[in-house]
């Protein structure tokens, strides 16, 4: 399956002259699991407003499926089969998980106007199947407000998932999650890998490393480099943007900047 989800040519945003994505090429492969990573700034939720159609280009275009995107709206291009996770979790509070589920399975069903045909693999999913892949099975009926914050965001993943996206975005799924949640969050996102595109954008190294696959970094509104992220990591650019500047208390070493360092250990910056 060597088809291209997503392809984007050429792509400036300009905020009032500033650019926040600047010339930026990427493409992918339907099937593919890839993981954006940047420093503060570098454009990566630009990149994703620009994908759901809540930001247009300045310049350039995004084709989803070989269609341009740029005539759509935002609930037209959800329909067309992108699906967004937000950072915070949206779920009803005072529903269960299932009902939870129930509703966003049967806003799928909603006869909307034809627009595009659905794939094949975005096949339709049971909502105990959905619990099950989510881990919730043994929350299913209590309320949502109840979960831990892992928990919800497993949630909100399910409830994209019910809708069949065809490509899922993903915003930093594992802020403020503790280890175990991250992980397991690695491996829900590893198993939906398997029936859909998805772009990750996390700033957690270490989940990275688990689940990255290709990794895109962004800089400066465009594309640094691309490759697996031992490829990345030794990049000398990826170095100097990420290390190659003074670190001062007004500036200290992110999260990003330490886990770059962290996982070999041998990084040399001459
Ligand atoms: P990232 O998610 O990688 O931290 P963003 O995409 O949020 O980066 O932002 C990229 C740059 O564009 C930043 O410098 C940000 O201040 C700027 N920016 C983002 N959205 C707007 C906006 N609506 N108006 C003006 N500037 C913006
Ligand atoms: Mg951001």
């Amino acid at each position: 399956m060597n088809e291209k989800i997503l392809e984007i040519e050429n792509l400036t945003v300009s905020f009032d002259g500033f650019k926040a994505l600047n010339n930026l090429n990427f493409s992918m492969d339907a099937g593919e699991l890839r993981v954006v990573i940047g420093p503060n700034g570098a454009g990566k939720t630009t990149f994703l407003d620009v994908i759901t159609g809540k930001v247009k280009p300045t310049e350039g275009r995004v084709l989803f499926k070989g269609r341009n995107l740029r005539s759509y709206a935002e609930h037209a291009i959800a329909q067309m089969g992108i699906g967004r996770k937000f950072q915070t979790p949206r779920v009803y509070l005072n529903l269960t998980p299932r009902e939870n589920l129930e509703l966003s399975c049967n806003r799928n069903k909603r006869v909307f106007p034809t627009l595009f045909r659905k794939t094949p693999s975005a096949e339709r999913r049971t909502v105990s199947g959905l619990l099950e892949t989510i881990g919730l099975t043994h929350k299913a009926d209590m309320k949502a407000g109840l979960l831990s914050h892992g928990e919800k965001q497993w949630l909100e993943i399910g409830m994209l998932v019910a809708q069949s996206p065809d490509l899922l975005l993903v915003d930093e799924p594992v802020a403020g999650l503790t280890d175990e949640e991250t992980f397991r969050t690695g491996e829900l996102l590893l198993s939906l890998a398997e029936s859909h595109s998805i772009i990750v954008i996390e700033h957690d190294m270490e989940f990275v490393h688990q689940i990255a696959r290709k990794v895109t970094v962004l800089h400066e509104g465009t594309v640094l480099c691309e490759g697996t992220m031992d490829e990345v990591q030794h990049d000398p650019r990826v170095i100097e943007v990420y290390l190659g500047r003074e670190v001062d208390a007004e500036h200290p070493v992110t999260p990003l900047e330490d886990a770059l360092l962290e996982p070999t250990g041998t990084l040399e910056v001459n």
